[in-house]
């Protein structure tokens, strides 16, 4: 597992890290969301040993990282968010490079850096110079780099950023790849539909915190049920409202003519029940569902409370009950 814990980190006056904790399970592919600024790229690279944090903790395999760095380079491989070529090396010659960073030397470096090519979709390119790979092959070079002493876990920032979509699909299988072979991933990303295709869990992270953390089918079901409710009804307005006001699930109303918006904490039987409420009271509805839920929606729920504006927004009417 890596663990982390209360992680504090300020460059001069900006505060970067505000005290952040994180628990990334064994096997996981674990994304972490969060606008500019959150505090992604510095978090990795305090995980992979780039950066020191002022104050916090963070272990992998119950190996603490910040006082045996030696070992935990061993642990942990890193992908930037940047390529940085090497003029004139080609694919083989830059994988030696680094492989030499990690006692690998003459035939064993050889063999280890064509198995790692190969594993990445690169056998072919290993004459080709690095400087003048696609920025997709680039990203498959950085991945082989980073896996070349077979860390258990491998932390990427930002992988498909700036990638066309068939460079960003097949990093995304390499990634998928990797996880089902036994490693642990952790990565950052701004496209949030991407993550909840790719990952396990997720993690978002606002102003150097961490908001919300879980598996990516629990906090979709928690978009689910975030949702509003719309409900529209042929006539019979008032009534409704009354029943709305009633019901314990309902937090508030947003109303436009005989269309209805309501924020409810309830599930699927609770919806049932003011459904079956409403037509027995005859008020005839003729629309009734949740509306679809994204992740994108969620994260902004969850990274600035936006409801106010969205009612602001509007001419409609709003009760809050
Ligand atoms: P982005 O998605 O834009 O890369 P991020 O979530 O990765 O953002 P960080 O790069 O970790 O966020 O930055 C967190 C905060 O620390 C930001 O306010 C940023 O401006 C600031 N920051 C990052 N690096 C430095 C630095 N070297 N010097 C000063 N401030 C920095």
């Amino acid at each position: 597992m890596l663990e982390i814990r209360d992680l504090v980190k300020s460059y001069g006056s900006v505060r970067a890290l505000k005290g952040l904790s994180l628990q990334v399970e064994d096997g996981s592919l674990f994304g972490l969301m969060g606008q500019n600024g959150a505090g992604k790229t510095t978090l990795l690279r305090i995980a992979a040993g780039l950066l020191a944090p002022d104050r916090g903790q963070i272990s992998a395999d119950g190996l603490d990282l910040l006082q045996e760095p030696a070992e935990a380079r061993f642990l942990i491989g890193f992908v930037p968010d940047t390529f940085g070529a090497y003029e004139n090396l080609t694919v083989l010659q830059y994988l030696e490079f680094f492989a030499s960073a990690y006692r690998y030397r003459g035939r064993n470096a050889r063999v280890r850096c064509e198995e790692l090519l190969d594993r990445v979709g690169m056998a072919d390119l290993s004459g080709r110079e690095t400087a003048a790979l696609s920025r997709g092959m680039q990203q498959r070079l950085s991945i082989a780099r980073a896996l070349i002493h077979d860390p258990k876990y491998l932390l990427l920032d930002e992988p498909t950023s700036g990638l066309d979509p068939g460079s960003r699909f097949s990093v995304r299988e390499l990634l998928g790849e990797l996880c089902e072979s036994g490693k642990t991933i952790v990565l950052s990303s701004h496209v949030l539909s991407e993550l909840s295709e790719l990952c396990t869990d997720i993690g978002i992270l606002e102003d150097g915190r961490v908001k919300v953390t879980g598996e990516v089918s629990e906090i979709l079901a928690k978009i689910e049920h975030s949702n509003p409710l719309k409900i529209s009804v042929v006539s019979g307005e008032e009534t409704a409202m009354g029943i709305f006001r009633r019901n314990p699930y309902v937090r508030s109303v947003m109303r436009s003519g005989k269309t209805f918006s309501l924020e409810f904490e309830g599930g699927g039987e609770e919806e049932a029940a003011l459904l079956r409420d409403l037509i027995e009271a005859e008020i005839p509805v003729n629309g009734f569902m949740r509306e679809p839920g994204s992740l994108e929606s969620f994260f902004l729920k969850m990274t600035s409370d936006n409801r106010e504006r969205v009612i602001l927004d509007n001419d409609d009417e709003e009760s809050d009950l």
